[in-house]
């Protein structure tokens, strides 16, 4: 069975084609770049709608398939922009419907953690998954994919984007903040926010943009950013895996690409007995093959939807989904 999985959470657009043993056959993105600031919803979602054939037609060249090979139509219905996801959406629905294949709605950050289980072998693990829109700690339980922390206000990679804006860096922020990193030397103290399990970073954000106005040292302040933003999503990792008992650790998202932070992950999760897994970073980015995958798990395991079902949800949970394809197997 080939399912077909389109991305468009964001200011990506992908689509990838994978088969019902978990290959990945292609995977083709492209990613629309604000020319100042951040996404604007609007703008993304038509670089997305602009890009679509060409991006779908790359990937089934290069997974050297025709279009009529295709069991299988799934789509990232959220969380994320209304407009982009809306237009990932309607071309689910409109290939669904030409032709005339079963249609799965799957989550964003579910389908994070099922692509780095299907290439990295992880079973169970506990999952910090950092990007440019989302900060969660994910691990399974109870028959759902539960959040075990989360950030209340700014994902940590926008923490890291709008912090390089203000002070004149380059988007993406989070390369160039980490170079900079590298060569800081003092510690300066900046808020460091963990509330139970969930984290707190736009407090953090602004107090370094204004020690970079009152004359910090930029590569001090990057390397303070760095220590400590990345202290208290490891600080809610371990106890994540503290409580659950498992023994796995995985990093994902685009924030992943930190090597302080894989560090860190790798430090507490030796320290923890946990094996420390992160999938290669053409993974760990959004992208579709991670839509065809957890669309796979979800049809094999009889989800199933009628094409009215298939609204979109900005502000889908990941605890709000059903797993079936876990539930009998931890
Ligand atoms: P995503 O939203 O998954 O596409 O990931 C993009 C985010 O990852 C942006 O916020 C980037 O600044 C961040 N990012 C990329 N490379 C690095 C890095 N080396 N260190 C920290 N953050 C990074
Ligand atoms: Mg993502």
């Amino acid at each position: 069975m080939l399912c077909l999985g389109i991305e468009g959470t964001a200011h990506t657009f992908g689509v990838g084609i994978v088969d019902s043993s978990g290959k990945i056959l292609s995977n083709v993105s492209r990613v629309y770049v604000p020319s100042k600031g951040g996404i604007h919803p609007r703008d993304a979602a038509q670089f997305h709608a602009a890009n679509a054939r060409s991006v779908l037609d790359g990937a089934i060249k290069a997974a050297k398939v025709e279009i009529s090979d295709i069991d299988l139509i799934s789509f990232s219905a959220g969380p994320g922009l209304g407009p982009c996801l809306r237009t990932a959406a309607t071309a689910a629905r409109a290939l669904a419907s030409w032709l005339d294949v079963p249609i799965v709605s799957v989550n964003h950050c579910i389908a994070h953690v099922e692509i780095g289980r299907l290439t990295e072998g992880a079973r169970d693990p506990v999952t910090l998954y950092v990007s440019g829109g989302n900060t969660q700690v994910i691990a399974f339980d109870a028959g759902r994919y539960r959040v075990f922390g989360e950030t209340l206000d700014i994902p940590v990679g926008n923490c890291l984007d709008v912090f390089a804006r203000e002070v004149g860096l380059p988007h993406p922020g989070g390369p160039h903040v980490e170079r900079l990193a590298r060569r800081g030397k003092k510690y300066i103290q900046l808020p460091y926010v963990v509330k139970g399990m969930d984290l707190s970073f736009s407090g953090l954000m602004t107090d370094a943009v204004r020690r970079h106005r009152a004359g910090g040292d930029l590569r001090d302040l990057c390397f303070s950013l760095q220590e400590t933003a990345f202290a208290a999503l490891v600080e809610v990792t371990e106890r994540a895996v503290a409580h659950t008992e498992k023994k796995e650790v995985m990093l994902t998202g685009g924030v992943a690409a930190n090597s302080r932070l894989r560090k860190m992950l790798n430090l507490m999760s030796k320290e923890q007995g946990a094996k420390f897994y992160v999938p290669p970073m053409e993974l760990c980015g959004d992208q579709g093959a991670m839509i065809a995958w957890t669309g796979i798990l979800a049809h094999k395991h009889g989800v199933k939807q009628r094409l009215e079902d298939t609204m979109v949800k900005q502000r889908w949970r990941t605890d709000e989904v059903d797993v079936p394809w876990r539930e009998s197997r931890k």
